[in-house]
C-alpha cells in the first residue's frame, strides 16, 4: 500500500510499505476513507518529537471502514464506519479505568503515527480497537467526523473543560488555528458572555469571527491592558485558551485573566515559557495543562449527528490521498495561503 512515512528531520516520502495485519486479537485493520495532517505531524517533521523513528507511516486522524478484526474484538466487525481517534486505550491500566486514555499505561495513548505506524496511508492497524475506535452514526459525513479525531476533543476537554466555562464568562482565545477555532465553537456550548480571539493572520481572525468571536484583535493590538478591557470591569477574562504553543502566547494568557480567572493551556510547546509567579501568587491563578483523553468523543459525535455542532469552515483544502505531499505543502504554508484543515480522501 502506499503511506507517507517520515525519514528524519525534513524528510518525508510518499511511497510502498507493507500493508498493515492484524498482530494482536485486539487488533482492527482499518481502510482509510479520509485523513487529515496535525500541526503535530509538522513537528515531527521538524525532527521536535525524537520518539519518532525512521520510516514511521505518520497520521492520526482518519475515518474508514473497519477490513479485519482480531479475535479478541467484540465491538466492531467489518464493514462498519468508524472514527480513528488520536488516543488509542488499553482499558486496563489504572488511566484508563479513570478516562484519562491519554495517559494509558498499557501500551495505548497517543501512539499512532508516534509510536506505531499511522494513518496517512491506505490502511492502518488500530491497536485495542474495542476502546479506540469509534463507530460513526449515519449521516455524520467522513468529513465532519475527521475533525472530531482530534481537534474538536482536544479543544473541549483541554481548552473548555479545563477552563471551567460556565455561562457569562469572558473567553480569550490565543491563536486562531484549528485548534483555537474549534476552542471557540466549543466554548460557545457553555454560553460565554463574549470571546475574544486573538492572532496574527488576518484570514484566521475572520475565520475566528465566522466561527463566533465577538471580537478578535491582531497580535500587535492584544496588548494585555487592551485585552484586560475586555472583560467585566476591565478586570481581564475569566478563562483565557492558549491555542498557539509558544512562550509568548501562554505570557500573554497569564497577564489578561482576571484574578481567579483560569489559563487553560492547549498548545503543544517546544520551549519553556516563563512563569510569572511573582505576577501571579496573589491573583488565585488556576493554570491546566493536558493531552486530550477523548473520553467527550462519543458526546461531541452524537451532538454532531444531532446538528448540534457546526463544524464547517474548519476544512479548508481538499485532496485525494495520493496527492499527499501537495497536502502536506499546503498545511505547511498555512500563513500564506489560510489553510486550517487539509482533508485527503480516498479515490
Ligand atoms: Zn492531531
Ligand atoms: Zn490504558
Amino acid at each position: 500500500m502506499k503511506a507517507l512515512t517520515y525519514h528524519g528531520p525534513g524528510r518525508r516520502t510518499w511511497g510502498d510499505v507493507p500493508d498493515p495485519a492484524v498482530r494482536d486479537p485486539e487488533d482492527a485493520v482499518v481502510r482509510v476513507d479520509a485523513v487529515t495532517i496535525c500541526g503535530t505531524d509538522l513537528h515531527i517533521l521538524k525532527g521536535d518529537v525524537p520518539e519518532v523513528t525512521d520510516g514511521r507511516v505518520l497520521g492520526h486522524e482518519a475515518v474508514g471502514t473497519v477490513v479485519e478484526t482480531g479475535p479478541g474484538v467484540r465491538t466492531v466487525e467489518a464493514g462498519d464506519r468508524v472514527l480513528v481517534s488520536c488516543i488509542s486505550a488499553c482499558g486496563r491500566c489504572a488511566y484508563c479505568r479513570a478516562a484519562s486514555y491519554g495517559q494509558c499505561t498499557g501500551g495505548g495513548g497517543w501512539i499512532l503515527g508516534h509510536l506505531v505506524d499511522g494513518c496517512q496511508a491506505e490502511y492502518v492497524r488500530t491497536p485495542f480497537a474495542d476502546n479506540s475506535l469509534h463507530r460513526l452514526p449515519a449521516g455524520v459525513t467522513d468529513e465532519d467526523a475527521l475533525l472530531l479525531a482530534d481537534i474538536l476533543p482536544t479543544s473541549y476537554e483541554v481548552g473548555v473543560l479545563n477552563g471551567r466555562i460556565t455561562p457569562g464568562d469572558t473567553v480569550v482565545v490565543v491563536g486562531a488555528g484549528p485548534i483555537g477555532l474549534a476552542s471557540i465553537l466549543t466554548a460557545r456550548l457553555y454560553s460565554p458572555a463574549r470571546i475574544i480571539a486573538v492572532d496574527l493572520a488576518a484570514s484566521r481572525l475572520d475565520a475566528a469571527k465566522r466561527m463566533g468571536a465577538d471580537t478578535v484583535l491582531t497580535v500587535a493590538e492584544a496588548t494585555p491592558e487592551a485585552v484586560r478591557a475586555l472583560g467585566p470591569d476591565g478586570l481581564g477574562a475569566d478563562v483565557a485558551i492558549e491555542a498557539v504553543g509558544v512562550p509568548e502566547s501562554f505570557e500573554l494568557c497569564t497577564r489578561v485573566v482576571r484574578p481567579g480567572g483560569r489559563v487553560a493551556n492547549v498548545g503543544v510547546h517546544g520551549k519553556p515559557a516563563v512563569l510569572h509567579l511573582e505576577d501571579l501568587w496573589i491573583r488565585d491563578v488556576t493554570i491546566t495543562t493536558g493531552l486530550v483523553d477523548t473520553r467527550s468523543t462519543p458526546l461531541l459525535l452524537d451532538m454532531l449527528a444531532a446538528g448540534r455542532l457546526d463544524v464547517s469552515g474548519l476544512v479548508t483544502h481538499r485532496f485525494g490521498l495520493d496527492e499527499m505531499q501537495e497536502a502536506y505543502d499546503v498545511f505547511a504554508d498555512a500563513g500564506g495561503n489560510g489553510a486550517l484543515k487539509v482533508a485527503l480522501f480516498r479515490t
